[in-house]
């Protein structure tokens, strides 16, 4: 899972926190440097300053020696003042054995034991075995020289560290700006720029040509492979939709048509009657056009369905409204089961004399050929009440009328129509046989 940034992290570039390591690392390691560098210059300081001590004591011990076995004060003071100034020298003595007397040159800040002490012999001429020295002379270092010298040392060694580890701080910067940088700025602000459907946008890296790829090379070749990715799952996506879209729209389709069709008949149900029926009243009314409806209802059905059973009598049923609907044109006419073996004929563009002949028609090829049923061949009829809407009728007017000619059909003795017609005032019906070939409601054959 993706985590958002917290809303107040402060942004530090990765730049400048390798460059922050940097430098603390070289002041570490400078502190450590710096401390053993001073520790061996000391002692290197240590060492040349008793091999050069060494050598001029040697030297000065000869004159020392004579001059204290001549009681030459002034010769030994001559003698340790010129010690004295030597730079590496911070502080000299020398003390007569049998007076005490002292001869000192220089300064002492601290007292501290000389770094070198040597007894001074009689002349060599004059020595003899087991003689007492003439005195001793004391050397102590001059620390401030030194210091000054390791501090020269050190600081050289410091500014070239500094030197150092600025040119690697700018190099690194420097690489850090141009290599990670401006490249990862680039694809962040390119993925920030991307939007739904934008998936097409190519990341483009201002980075010189190179022989090799480097990381950035490698996030910014996952991040066009993702987008590839993404592309091909969105398009996937798409078609899914697309596909789930049309069987949906195919089911919707097909629940609509079971919801307006009757189950045995493949008729349009009642529901449907209702919706279309008004909608075509309505526009033969808006357009002044002509508007009949033909009521059928089976002959004696109860008959069939009593003699034959249930299941015959729907066979029957679907026959004849196959048989009505072939005769129907298609595309204008419509036919609807009204209830049970009652249908309706809708008939738009048609006046009733019209309807009335299909009707007769309809009648025909009800009762002209049997119906086959499990080796039965039953002959069925029908009666019809045909009605043409009259102006601003309305709907379940022109229904009443037609339902009152197919009654005025029954009572005339079944198997024929009768037409509603109208007085000028009210829709009164008086109704017009057209056929009635047969009085007899069905009959029934056996092969
Ligand atoms: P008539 O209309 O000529 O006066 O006589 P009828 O026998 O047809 O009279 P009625 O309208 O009373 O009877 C209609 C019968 O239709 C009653 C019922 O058993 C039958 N019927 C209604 N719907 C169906 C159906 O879906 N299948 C079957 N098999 N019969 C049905
Ligand atoms: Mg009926
Ligand atoms: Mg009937």
């Amino acid at each position: 899972m993706l985590q958002l940034l917290p809303p107040s992290s402060r942004f530090r570039s990765i730049a400048t926190q390798l460059i922050a390591r940097i430098v603390l690392l070289a002041l570490l390691s400078m502190c450590v440097f710096v401390g053993a560098l001073a520790w061996w210059e000391y002692r290197a300081g240590q060492q040349n300053f008793r091999r050069d001590m060494q050598q001029h004591a040697d030297a000065s011990l000869l004159l020392l020696s004579s001059a204290m076995w001549d009681i030459d004060p002034a010769m030994v003071r001559n003698q340790v003042s010129w010690l004295a100034k030597l730079p590496q020298v911070g502080f000299v003595r020398v003390r007569a054995t049998t007076t005490g007397e002292l001869f000192e040159g220089g300064q002492l800040a601290q007292p501290r034991p000389p770094a070198i002490a040597i007894n001074i012999p009689a002349p060599r001429q004059i020595q003899t075995a087991g003689e007492i020295p003439l005195g001793t002379l004391e050397i102590w270092e001059s620390r401030s020289y030194y210091l000054e010298l390791m501090r020269n040392s050190i600081l050289g060694v410091v500014l070239g560290y500094v030197l150092f580890t600025t040119l690697v701080c700018m190099v690194v910067a420097m690489v850090m700006r141009r290599q990670l940088r401006d490249p990862l700025r680039d694809i962040a602000h390119f993925a920030r720029g991307l939007k739904p459907g934008g998936q097409s946008q190519t990341l483009v890296l201002g980075r010189p040509r190179r022989a090799y790829i480097d990381e950035i090379d490698l996030v910014a070749r996952g991040f066009v492979q993702l987008q590839n990715n993404l592309q091909s799952h969105i398009a996937d996506l798409d078609q899914l939709v697309a596909e789930r879209t049309a069987q949906l729209e195919q089911m919707v389709d097909e629940v609509k048509r079971l919801s307006m069709t009757d189950a045995l008949t493949s008729c349009y149900n009642r529901r449907a009657l209702d919706e279309r029926l008004q909608s075509e009243v309505e526009r033969c009314r808006r357009y002044g056009r002509p508007l009949s409806v033909v009521f059928m209802d089976l002959d004696h059905f109860k008959r069939v369905n009593d003699e034959h059973g249930h299941a015959t009598g729907d066979v029957v049923l679907r026959e004849v409204a196959l048989r009505c609907q072939r005769e129907l044109r298609t595309q204008v006419d419509w036919l609807a089961r009204y209830g049970g073996e009652e249908f309706l004929a809708v008939l738009p563009e048609s006046q009733a004399a019209e309807a009335s002949q299909l009707a007769s028609r309809l009648g025909r090829v009800i009762r002209g050929r049997p119906i086959d049923v499990d080796g039965l061949h039953l002959t069925v009829t029908a009666s019809f009440g045909v009605a043409q809407l009259q102006g601003e009728e309305s709907m379940e007017s022109m229904l009443e009328r037609a339902d009152a000619a197919l009654y005025e059909a029954k009572a005339a003795g079944r198997d024929c129509v009768r037409v509603s017609e109208i007085h000028a005032r009210g829709h009164k019906k008086s109704a017009a046989a057209m056929e009635r070939p047969s009085a007899l409601g069905s009959q029934e054959s056996q092969p």
